[in-house]
């Protein structure tokens, strides 16, 4: 059976070394020439003996997802779209700013969770992101940008904020995170890789356990009952062990605040009394807010809230001490956006509807 390297965690390709009677270091080469190199041919991994060579290629393989194409947009961020069967394809987008490179990766192909505002949750479910899945988003981004001219990565920071319940995908998550921590392999900080989750509490729980990392939370409502209908998985677990799930998180974390996101949908969750009503919900919480402004799709119901109404919003949190950003459209001309990413190859329709991608400004 051939299997495939980049579904190994760390500890997994140790593992794997040693069943083939190497070395745990020999493990670490490999990773490096997988991931730092992008390297997919074991013949040109020159520094690793020639017998284990062969013995790799005897068994194993270097494969990411099929590449389907790359786009830049004018202002820098690039987005790649890859096969993953059946007719799926999914998006990773990269979105340079200055003093950080941020590469949005997706972790299951559509979501179970049928968040009203989401163009992904309307899809439905499809599967899960296989580890090498995950993990090759990174791979093609990292091998097509490299380092700067000081020896710095490009990518400096991963979100997991494309599409799909990170959470609900745990265990290939858990094993993609752990690559991405790894020195041998991407060595990014755990501050700087950031899970975005909808409000799985015994998974954010877990994850700490596991492998704590930046923890962002979809919140988009300050109250049960607007929350219930906007996001079904509040009825589940609803704000008020959300919360204290996220204070216990806190407590213990690689950054000591949780980054609430919050999607400004017009009319429904976005006057100055939901924003008094999220403070008094936060108020345990130490967090700072990113205010989302909505991105439209073909009959979603909901529309993006005046710019005046943002502003607005933002105003009382920060009046309150919340630090509260919104994110800004970028990469117009690529068709690329935040929470709507592509399920899938064929084209969809009203396309030219679509809006942007978003980023962070600070
Ligand atoms: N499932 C995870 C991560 C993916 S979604 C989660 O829900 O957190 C990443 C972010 O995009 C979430 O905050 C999500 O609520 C937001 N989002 C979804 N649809 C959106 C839309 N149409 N416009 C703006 N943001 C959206
Ligand atoms: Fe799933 Fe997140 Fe979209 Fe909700 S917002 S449907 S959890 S991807």
């Amino acid at each position: 059976m051939t299997v495939n390297l980049l579904d190994f965690s760390p500890n997994g390709l140790i593992r794997f070394c040693e069943a083939l009677g190497e070395k745990p270091f020999r493990a670490k080469q490999l990773a490096r020439w997988i991931h730092q190199f992008g390297e997919s041919d074991f013949s040109r991994m020159t520094d690793l003996a020639r017998a284990f060579r062969e013995k790799l290629a005897g068994g194993a393989v270097v494969r990411p997802p099929q590449l389907l194409s790359d786009k830049t947009a004018a202002d820098g961020t690039r987005k790649w779209l890859l096969e993953v069967g059946t007719g799926n394809a999914i998006e990773s987008v990269f979105i340079p700013e200055t003093g950080r490179g941020t590469l949005c990766v997706s972790s299951q192909v559509g979501c179970a969770l049928a968040c009203q505002f989401c163009s992904t949750g309307r899809q439905g479910f499809n599967r899960d992101l296989s580890v090498a899945e995950i993990i090759g988003q990174l791979w093609w981004a990292n091998k097509a940008l490299g380092r700067d001219p000081k020896g710095e990565r490009i990518i400096s920071n991963v979100v997991l904020m494309g599409m799909g319940e990170p959470l609900l995908n745990f265990e290939n998550v858990v094993a993609a995170l752990e690559i991405m921590l790894d020195d041998n392999a991407y060595g990014l900080s755990r501050r700087r890789v950031t899970v975005s989750t909808s409000g799985i509490v015994p998974a954010i729980e877990e994850l700490q356990r596991r492998c704590p990392v930046a923890l962002a939370v979809s919140l988009h409502a300050p109250n049960d009952t607007l929350r219930d209908e906007l996001m079904p998985v509040n009825r589940k677990y609803p704000l008020k062990e959300l919360m204290a799930a996220c204070r216990r998180y806190v407590k213990d974390a690689p950054r000591d605040f949780i980054t609430f996101e919050y999607v400004m949908l017009d009319g429904v969750n976005d006057t100055p009394a939901h924003a008094r009503e999220l403070v008094r919900l936060t108020r345990d919480v130490p967090c700072k807010f990113n205010l989302i402004p909505f991105n439209p799709f073909p009959d979603s119901g909901f529309a993006r809230s005046a710019p005046d109404a943002i502003r607005r919003f933002q105003g009382v949190l920060m009046e309150e001490g919340i630090v509260a950003t919104v994110r800004r459209t970028r990469g117009d001309d690529i068709d690329a956006a935040c929470g709507q990413l592509a399920g899938q190859v064929a084209p969809r329709a009203h396309k030219s509807q679509r809006t942007k991608m978003t980023e962070v400004t600070r």
